[in-house]
């Protein structure tokens, strides 16, 4: 049995925009304050900034931008980067110094790409070390407090409570249109514009305890705690309706024809769902053994909102949309180790879907249920991402025969009563 509350603080301090492959180590010696710079990851905020010529002409072409591919961090995230003097490269913890002006473009590697410039990580010349090769103004006050970390980071925060406030919305009135809104929403606003994504990279973090610097991360906690917390209390909410892909899944499959559709058979879909466990138990392992980070894009797509990728990495992604023209949401039900990973948490689901006694047989939610989810009266919470469509049904009383064989037995008794003749007391005489 999962402890929800242990579990769930673990998640929260787990899931966050530091990835192990990003996140340096903190300077020994306490940081000093730089202005804030727009666009960071907070693995990012630790790292000094390059200079733009260097740190462009450092990037490879067709490299993917690690931090937001990895759904790790918010690109447009305001915040206050310490200061720390660069590192060296390692597998596990690869510099990115990030081009100026708020761009955030990776200025290096970072992703196992080849790259000749292996001098200090950084590629910066051998002769600048030990200068201030970042150029910092030794007079830099110490000005970060409370105050000025939560106005920087202010249009994130607002802007993702009022995204969350929408899915919550959307969510509770079980309404179609506005969880159409809300997929929209999800790919315009945390797919295109924020690639802000829970990854297996953020797993990644989880298992090696790599943490973001909160204070520099608050709209990103507060998006971690909304994953978490969502799928605790009411299942895979953020596959329903707040991860960029699945939204991006879910509207492809509105304008695709139906007669293009392959139905998976239940049999088969319910070992196929296996997969993506499978998957996440190999990346793992991959990960564990190798420290290799940059090998989770080919197993998530994510990057595609950076629409940085490889000629490799396009064309799967290609096949892969154009198999799911065919096969509706075949990513997520079948392969998405984040999926798997939410499926495992929202075994621990507080609010259930709730269901009729006339379920035992009936077969209209099964049908109706796009993901797989539902076996007979048994909704499996793993797989469900609380699209709606099966409560929808339930409350119908017009399709659910819940209803209708209540309204049925209501008639029934109704003509079975006697009917009552009124009595007109007789005047006495
Ligand atoms: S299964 Fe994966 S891709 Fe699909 S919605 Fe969930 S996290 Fe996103
Ligand atoms: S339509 Fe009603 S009775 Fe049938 S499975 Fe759905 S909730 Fe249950
Ligand atoms: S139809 Fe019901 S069981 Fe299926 S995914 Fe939607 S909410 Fe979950």
């Amino acid at each position: 049995m999962i402890r929800i509350p242990a579990l769930a603080a673990l998640l929260i301090a787990g899931i966050g925009p530091a990835a192990p492959y990003a996140a340096q180590p903190e300077p020994a010696a306490a940081p000093e304050v730089v202005q804030p710079r727009p666009g960071t990851t907070p693995a990012e905020q630790r790292e000094p900034e390059a200079p733009p010529a260097q740190a462009e002409s450092s990037r490879p072409p067709g490299a993917a931008q690690p931090a937001s591919a990895a759904g790790l961090a918010p690109r447009a995230a305001t915040s206050t980067p310490a200061r720390s003097e660069p590192e060296p490269a390692s597998a596990a913890a690869q510099p990115q110094p990030e081009a100026a002006g708020g761009d955030d473009q990776p200025a290096d590697d970072g992703w196992g790409f080849e790259d000749d410039e292996e001098e200090d990580g950084w590629g910066f010349e051998d002769d600048e070390e030990g200068d201030d090769a970042w150029s910092f103004a030794d007079d830099e006050a110490d000005t970060e407090t409370w105050g000025t970390l939560l106005r920087d980071q202010a249009v994130d925060i607002g802007f993702f409570t009022g995204f969350a406030a929408l899915v919550l919305v959307g969510f509770f009135r079980k309404s179609v249109p506005l969880k159409y809104v809300t997929l929209a929403a999800a790919v315009a606003y945390m797919g295109f514009t924020k690639s802000q994504l829970i990854s297996v990279v953020n797993v990644y973090g989880l298992v090696t305890g790599n943490m973001p610097v909160f204070r520099y991360s608050l709209a990103w906690y507060l998006f971690a705690a909304f994953t978490v917390v969502t799928t605790v209390l009411w299942g895979r909410l953020y596959c329903g309706r707040v991860c960029a892909f699945g939204a991006l899944t879910q509207l492809m499959d509105r304008v695709v024809p139906a007669r293009l559709r392959v139905e998976v058979p239940p049999w088969l879909e319910h070992r196929a769902a296996w997969i993506k466990y499978g998957l996440l138990v190999a990346v793992l392992l991959y990960f564990l053994a190798t420290a290799d980070i940059p090998a989770y894009r080919w197993v998530e797509p994510f990057w595609m909102f950076t629409r940085r990728g490889t000629t490799a990495m396009w064309i799967a992604l290609a096949v892969l949309l154009v198999a799911t023209v065919f096969v509706r949401n075949l990513y997520c039900r079948f392969l998405c180790p984040v999926g798997a990973f939410l499926g495992i948490l929202s075994k621990a689901t507080v609010f259930r879907i709730k269901r009729w006694k006339e379920c035992d047989t009936c077969k209209i939610c099964e049908k109706a249920c796009e993901w797989g989810a539902i076996q007979g009266p048994r909704i499996d919470m793993t797989e469900c991402v609380r699209c709606d469509d099966c409560e929808r049904l339930y409350a119908d009383v017009k399709k659910c025969p819940h209803w209708l064989l209540l309204l049925r037995a209501k008639r029934r008794q109704r003509q079975a009563a006697p009917s009552v003749i009124p009595v007109r007391p007789v005047a006495s005489t």
